[in-house]
């Protein structure tokens, strides 16, 4: 298994292109899975019955908000209770045949590909994330934006005068305000610069950093700004900074008066 895709708590579909629609509210991202998963549902496991159910299916979502991003039909829920996102044509969801081949890209492409975020996110900060978010929805945007979990950590840490660690999530008052920092993931416009992590290398291959141009705003920078830049606040994705500044504060003031010590 995969680190990252696949945790105890969550699970990811980012890069079939879970977020990939005008409206990517949690609602919208679960009512899409149900669509495909109902859709696949007592198919025949063979490549014709996938390649048709597949191309039906494409008919009836959204369209792509980045269009050059591919969104696979394929990707729904993998388990009964429906906690859990994944690929419906993964061998270990068909009970044997593997028909990625029917998907948005091929079996090769779907195998050999890692995001960014399995090479700079070490172990315990994504074991923190999981268990903060513990679902198939904002996980996936939390964990594909590693600036954005370190701007996170960093700020509790900062406030609560203490690095966050694994074993404060044992706590669950300090996991669910820790949750509520994280969602802010979840309450940005669509095509925010900080919805989707918006990787982009520099010459050496780390992220170029993000920026908030406050002087257009003609005021200084936030206190907050590491974590506001991160979750692209920038007014010019459309977000209002004032409000997600305040927004900021009050949720990490109540991680702080959470946070165990
Ligand atoms: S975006 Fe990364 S963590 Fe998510 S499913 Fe793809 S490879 Fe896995
Ligand atoms: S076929 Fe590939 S792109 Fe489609 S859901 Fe499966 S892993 Fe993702």
């Amino acid at each position: 298994m995969r680190a990252l895709c696949q945790r105890e708590a969550s699970s990811c579909g980012a890069c079939c292109g879970l977020y990939n629609a005008a409206d990517p509210s949690p609602a919208a991202v679960r009512a899409r899975l149900d669509a495909r998963t109902d859709a696949l549902a007592g198919l025949p496991r063979t490549p014709e019955a996938f390649r048709a159910a597949a191309a039906r299916a494409a008919r009836h979502e959204p369209p792509p908000l980045f269009p050059s991003v591919r969104v696979c039909p394929l990707l729904g829920w993998i388990d009964a209770p429906r906690t859990r996102v994944g690929c419906l044509a993964h061998p270990a969801v068909t009970g044997g045949p593997d028909l990625r081949d029917c998907g948005a890209y091929d079996r090769g492409t779907c195998d050999a590909f890692l995001c960014p975020s399995h090479a700079w996110l070490a172990e315990a900060e994504a074991e923190m994330v999981d268990r903060a978010c513990a679902d198939a929805v904002l996980y996936g945007l939390v964990v594909t934006d590693v600036p954005f979990v370190r701007a996170a950590l960093g700020a509790v840490g900062d406030l609560a005068g203490a690095r966050v660690q694994a074993r404060h999530l044992d706590d669950a008052r300090f996991r669910q305000a820790l949750r509520e920092v994280l969602a802010l993931k979840e309450e940005l416009e669509p095509g925010s610069e900080g919805l989707f992590g918006a990787f982009r290398p520099g010459q050496d291959g780390e992220p170029v950093p993000r920026l908030i141009d406050y002087a257009s705003l003609g005021r200084g920078p936030s206190p907050h700004d590491a974590l506001l830049t991160c979750a692209g606040a920038d007014p010019r994705s459309g977000n209002d900074l004032d409000r997600l500044e305040v927004e900021v504060r009050r949720r990490l003031e109540a991680c702080t008066r959470a946070f165990p010590g």
